[in-house]
């Protein structure tokens, strides 16, 4: 065996059934592949071995809902209920943002998320061919849409951006290098109309794309949509098609029983974001029983205007404390349990499931190093209980996507830091300050 890096005597949270958890373990990496996994070491040689007894390696994370674009609005319009931070607030302001600044807010968005352990992004905003470029230099993986959006029912595809972006995403980057994947985006049922949803749905369809929406974000949109339509969002979105191809829906908090029938019957991957529900006051996912409905749950930050962070380690540890406490009941969504809506499940998501969400040999080497070297993690009883109750965004030490370290030890290997952090503050910030 001639393996580009071989891990030795490290801690291996496989999220793999068949054997979850290995210890003083051996894991071989040639290419983009995991070709060696076990407590043997292999024959042969590596050009590099790592010897870390205090890291715990485990699938990268799946960010399954974004707006990365936006990080140059975190801590702008803090505290307002959505309908109103959207209208007065976050709407104008987005206005006045240029490609440039989009996509420096893009480049620092991804440099947060790499070092703090997310491979791969299910991003929703605007310029995406060039967010497309920029994740092929930064070596992550995303799915990426420009959603379609139209407040009146004069709709021409001709003119629309969303839709010519979503064209160039699918002749020039879907598929790109085995991380990008060009999906369909549809904002949301209040936020455009019929004709919209079936060009969408024909489209993913006639191309094999992912759709990517939000769905029952807030009550008042859930009910206007029922009063408007006599259908609710989800049975509604069904109708016209866009459940025909896999979709992810986020938030889904409002969804009712029958809905989650429609979502589970479907395959539909219902996002959990509790971090944007809490602070925006949307309410809160009924995660336990989607779960136990069949439907796929993943987990998500939303934007850093909403929740101020691209950092997937707080909504982990939310998603896992926050239905416990709502329920009356600590057994909700255990540790390991959690960590499946932020690997596996993601992966499912994004349609990246055969190659990716978990560590196993034949996987793409799509992986976190955590440090359990630090005074919070010491001891360790449990290891998933300690990642997902305990571990915090810093202690994310390397981030390996398709066998590239994208981060290692505070340095990030693909990306420009200073350069990223001087055009936020001097190419995207004026724009909205400015
Ligand atoms: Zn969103």
């Amino acid at each position: 065996m001639n393996l580009d890096l071989l891990f030795r005597g490290i801690t291996v949270l496989t999220m793999d059934d068949a054997r979850p958890l290995l210890r003083d373990a051996y894991l071989g990496i040639e290419g983009r592949k995991i070709v060696w996994l076990d407590t043997k070491a292999p024959e042969g040689t590596a050009a590099r071995t790592l010897d870390a007894p205090h890291f715990v390696l485990m699938p990268g994370l799946f960010n399954t809902h974004t707006h990365l674009g936006m990080s140059v609005l975190r801590g702008y319009a803090d505290d307002y209920e959505l309908d109103t931070w959207l209208r007065q607030y976050i709407w104008p302001a987005e206005a006045k943002l240029t490609p440039e600044a989009i996509l420096a807010a893009d480049a620092l968005s991804l440099a947060e998320g790499i070092a703090s352990g997310t491979v791969s992004f299910t991003d929703m905003y605007f310029h995406e061919p060039k967010m497309a470029e920029l994740c092929l230099q930064a070596g992550c993986m995303a799915n990426l849409c420009n959603a379609f959006m139209c407040l009146t029912d004069e709709y021409d595809p001709n003119t629309d951006r969303a839709f010519q972006e979503l064209q160039v995403l699918t002749r020039d980057y879907h598929n790109a290098d085995g991380r990008i994947k060009a999906d369909v985006g549809v904002h949301g049922e209040y936020t455009s109309f019929p004709a919209v949803w079936e060009l969408a749905a024909g489209f993913a369809k006639e191309h094999g794309l992912n759709v990517h929406l939000h769905l029952s974000e807030t009550k008042r949109e859930h009910d206007a949509c029922v009063a408007k339509y006599g259908m609710t969002p989800a049975a509604l979105f069904e109708k016209y098609g866009l459940f025909d191809t896999r979709t992810t829906a986020a938030h889904c908090v409002h969804v009712t029983d029958e809905d989650v029938e429609i979502l589970a019957a479907r395959g539909v991957t219902a996002v959990h974001d509790p971090g944007s529900n809490l602070k925006l006051a949307s309410g809160v996912q009924r995660t336990e029983y989607l779960i136990k409905k069949g439907v796929n749950v993943s987990l998500a930050t939303d934007s850093a205007c909403a929740i101020n962070t691209n950092e997937l380690f707080y909504d982990l540890k939310l998603a896992a404390i926050l239905h416990k406490g709502i329920q009356l009941d600590p057994a909700l969504l255990p540790a390991a349990e959690t960590l499946k809506l932020a690997t596996r499940n993601g992966a499912y998501a994004q349609s990246r499931e055969k190659e990716s969400g978990m560590l196993r040999v034949g996987m793409d080497a799509d992986l976190i190093a955590i440090d359990f070297d630090k005074p919070h993690l010491i001891p360790c009883h449990d290891v998933a209980s300690s990642v997902v109750y305990s571990a915090r965004p810093s202690d994310v030490a390397l981030t390996m996507c398709k066998g590239k370290i994208l981060y290692e030890n505070g340095e990030w290997k693909t990306l420009d830091i200073e350069r990223i952090k001087y055009d936020m503050l001097h190419v995207a910030l004026p724009c909205v300050t400015g």
